[in-house]
């Protein structure tokens, strides 16, 4: 380990002015600082990717992890793609060791997944009633460092197709109990009904999104409410709805309708200027490491201009979550590149440097 001060110079975006920065384990200066060391002479500089969507608390194939050591490796993997900064959105095993870990990337934690009873994921959530959602979420609310994470809602068996988590009136207690907590909630939703409750029981975002209506979309945006696509996870339901068919074929058509419809869903809410940041949801079913390529989804299938998806998925994502970025006082975090990410988002897939906490890691 390092304790000396380093020294990068660059573009850094998004400013995109070419100038020297220096950090220390604790802070960028803009002002030099004697004696530190050159990491980086060349090339874009950007505060490190963010991935606002993710889950270092499950394991590959979807089981809770049983170790903080593997927490830390899942994290590793996405830190040394470029990722410095994770929103854990929800995780059946707590973790707060790993704020303070020097090797882990900035974390923005929400606590267990809130579920409905025998619906969600197995192992995964904690699963409650109606009448007990406030106070676990109030529970949770504590676990977390400023998240709570609802699943607005899932396959109900019974009906054979998506069907809202709990009741309006639940919902609405839900989003309220968070708030009284002081922190702020999202909700996974996949259908029509759960979100447009949720947003206009003023949720602070909305993971994948994939049900979200026009009107509903325009009310984000009024709203300020976010929104976290997870391009990769929807690309799933294809798979999804191949093994539910036989049983669910309802529900099955359902998944493939809101897949094919979901690229124009995303290039609306960012069009009306919606707040979107990139998450991959990695964990369970999809690796870790993958946000550049969640946000060549971003640019390539919904069509967001490349200097917005890298808004999304660094400086502006950094900022939603209270981890300042390359401003004098600002958190030591940085990635540099060769080439120009703004001409090129594949330049993503190679970070040269990676600077965390004042500290190279590659
Ligand atoms: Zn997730």
């Amino acid at each position: 380990m390092t304790d000396h001060a380093l020294h990068v110079r660059g573009v850094v975006l998004p400013d995109d002015l070419y100038r020297d920065l220096w950090l220390t384990p604790d802070r960028v200066s803009v002002e030099p600082i004697p004696g530190a060391v050159t990491v980086a002479d060349r090339g874009y500089i950007l505060p490190g990717l963010v991935d606002a969507h993710c889950h270092i608390g499950i394991a590959p194939g979807g089981a809770p992890i049983t170790a903080l050591a593997q927490a830390r490796e899942l994290a590793a993997v996405d830190r040394d793609a470029g990722v410095l900064a994770i929103r854990d959105a929800g995780s059946p095993y707590p973790y707060p060791q790993l704020e303070d870990d020097h090797d882990v990337p900035r974390l923005a934690r929400a606590g267990r997944h809130v579920a409905p009873p025998k619906r969600y994921l197995r192992d995964i959530g904690v699963e409650v009633g109606a009448a007990d959602v406030p106070a676990e979420v109030a529970r949770q609310a504590a676990a977390g460092n400023g998240w709570v994470k609802l699943v607005g809602d899932w396959i109900d068996r019974a009906v054979g197709d998506l069907a809202p988590a709990w009741d309006a009136d639940t919902l609405r207690a839900a989003v309220a109990a968070a708030h009284a907590a002081g922190v702020r909630a999202t909700t996974h939703t996949f259908s029509e009904e759960a979100v447009d409750v949720l947003v206009r029981a003023g949720i602070d975002c909305v993971e994948h999104g994939t049900g979200l209506s026009a009107d509903l979309v325009d009310e984000m945006a009024r709203r300020g409410t976010a929104l976290v696509p997870t391009m990769l996870n929807v690309d799933t339901f294809g798979d999804i709805a191949r093994r539910a068919r036989k049983k669910f074929p309802a529900y099955a058509r359902h998944m493939l309708a809101l897949r094919d419809r979901f690229p124009a869903v995303v290039r609306a809410a960012h069009e009306a200027g919606v707040p979107l940041y990139v998450g991959t949801d990695a964990g369970g079913g999809i690796a870790h490491g993958l946000a550049a390529e969640e946000m060549l989804l971003l640019h390539e299938r919904a069509g967001m201009p490349a200097m917005d998806v890298l808004r999304a998925g660094s400086w502006g994502a950094r900022e939603w979550l209270g981890f300042p970025g390359l401003v004098d006082g600002g958190l030591p975090d940085l990635v540099v590149y060769d080439d120009d990410p703004r001409v090129d988002l594949r330049v993503l897939r190679a970070p040269r440097r990676v600077v965390l906490r004042g500290r190279v890691l590659r």
